[in-house]
């Protein structure tokens, strides 16, 4: 027997993958083009020339048919050698995963401790680098928004405690969360690689990959004596100055890219993408608040404004609401992740998606909370509404 027709669309409302533009989908249903032909460099210059605009650098980006886990073993693999000393911030599940990547690699990575509940703590590194007499670190790397709390943290304040600390190591950022989304700023706050993916606040599938890496990053390449092939940037660097790949680029998500850059960069413009993504976040958090239940991010500095981490009243489990949700109402939530697993869910806010969409999702969210028993207050979605039709620009 068939199963009985959902109508109407899903609602994925996870952070990442984010929902898919019609016109990006649109823009890769295309016969694929010969990436050695003359059709070719076109498209990929146009990529390369706008994508560095979403970085907000003059440092070429390079891109990998990949995951974003892809791009982080490519920032360590292209600059650091077998032994290296790396340090990061346990900000929450992604940071932990990017330290096991560096550790498999054969890094010494130190990861400084932290409560998943707040941002990197950057008077902590720097006081771990002013012990580093020995230079033995060789990067710092840090999640800028870590997925799985919805905590932003202050690039700008890591990069001062570099400076402060006098230490030459390089800056690696996770940025997979938030470019496209969230103010993000790869030249001024002196960042050496950014690591980013496609399917979140670029508003395309899952599959791409990206490094932006400046001067010092590529001179690091040369001393770097980590195995890479794939992941070298080298020959990507060389091939793409004529607008060519070393090896088949995912040249239907490339179509795809060329549309969601149109969309991004120059018709909605960044500025006020960001300050849409502000404006959904503060609704949402209106909701929580409504709802009486509490943020997993503890400092109003630090809210993440793609996504919300909602802790759950103990005794229920967000992993039953967020199955409630999924069949009565057709709604993908994120799930609590590594150690919040069952008792955080995480609504994402980014990416393609406008006041009705947030103002669904939220009522999705309510009428489960009411369904799984979840002890809560009514409201939080009426004081969101109340935000959403005020309009305010902040
Ligand atoms: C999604 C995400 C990742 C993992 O990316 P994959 O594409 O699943 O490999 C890493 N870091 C952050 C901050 C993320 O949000």
């Amino acid at each position: 027997m068939t199963e009985p027709r959902t109508p109407g669309r899903h609602f994925l409302q996870i952070p990442g993958p984010t929902n898919v533009p019609d016109r990006v989908l649109r823009a890769m249903a295309r016969p694929v083009i010969d990436h050695r032909g003359p059709e070719f460099p076109p498209l990929a210059l146009s990529i390369l020339e706008r994508l560095v605009e979403v970085f907000a650098t003059t440092a070429p980006v390079v891109l990998f048919p990949s995951s974003g886990t892809g791009g982080w073993e490519a920032a360590l693999v292209n600059i650091l050698s077998p032994g290296d000393g790396v340090l990061m911030f346990e900000t929450g599940h992604f940071a932990a995963m990017w330290c096991e990547v560096g550790r498999r690699l054969g890094l010494e990575v130190e990861l400084l401790p932290g409560d998943w509940r707040s941002g990197v703590d950057a008077a902590a590194i720097e006081s771990r680098l002013r012990a580093d007499r020995h230079r033995r670190i060789r990067a710092v790397a840090v999640v800028h928004n870590e997925t799985s709390t919805g905590v932003a943290s202050d690039i700008a304040a890591v990069r001062r405690a570099l400076d402060c600390a006098g230490h030459p190591a390089l800056l690696l950022v996770d940025a997979i969360s938030s470019l496209g989304a969230m103010e993000y700023r790869h030249d001024e706050w002196g960042v050496d690689v950014t690591v980013a993916g496609s399917q979140k606040g670029l508003m395309l599938p899952p599959g791409l990959g990206f490094n932006a890496i400046s001067e010092r990053a590529r001179a690091a390449m040369a001393g770097a004596r980590l195995p890479r092939s794939y992941w070298d940037w080298q020959p990507i660097l060389s091939a793409n100055e004529r607008g060519f790949f070393p090896y088949t680029p995912a040249t239907n998500l490339l179509f795809g890219l060329d549309e969601a850059l149109t969309m991004l960069v120059e018709e909605e413009g960044l500025e006020a993408v960001c300050a849409r993504h502000r404006r959904f976040a503060e609704a949402t958090r209106r909701a929580v608040a409504g709802w009486g239940l509490e943020l997993v991010a503890q400092n109003p500095e630090e809210y993440s404004p793609t996504l919300t981490a909602v802790m759950i009243p103990t005794g229920c489990d967000a992993d039953a609401l967020r199955q409630v949700i999924l069949e009565r109402f057709d709604m993908s939530l994120g799930t609590g992740l590594g150690k919040l697993q069952g008792r955080a869910f995480r609504i994402g806010h980014l990416g393609d998606l406008n006041e009705l969409t947030l103002a669904g999702t939220l009522c999705g969210v309510e009428m489960g909370l009411g369904l799984a028993q979840v002890a809560h207050q009514s409201g939080g979605v009426m004081a969101a509404l109340d935000y959403l039709a005020r309009g305010d620009r902040e």
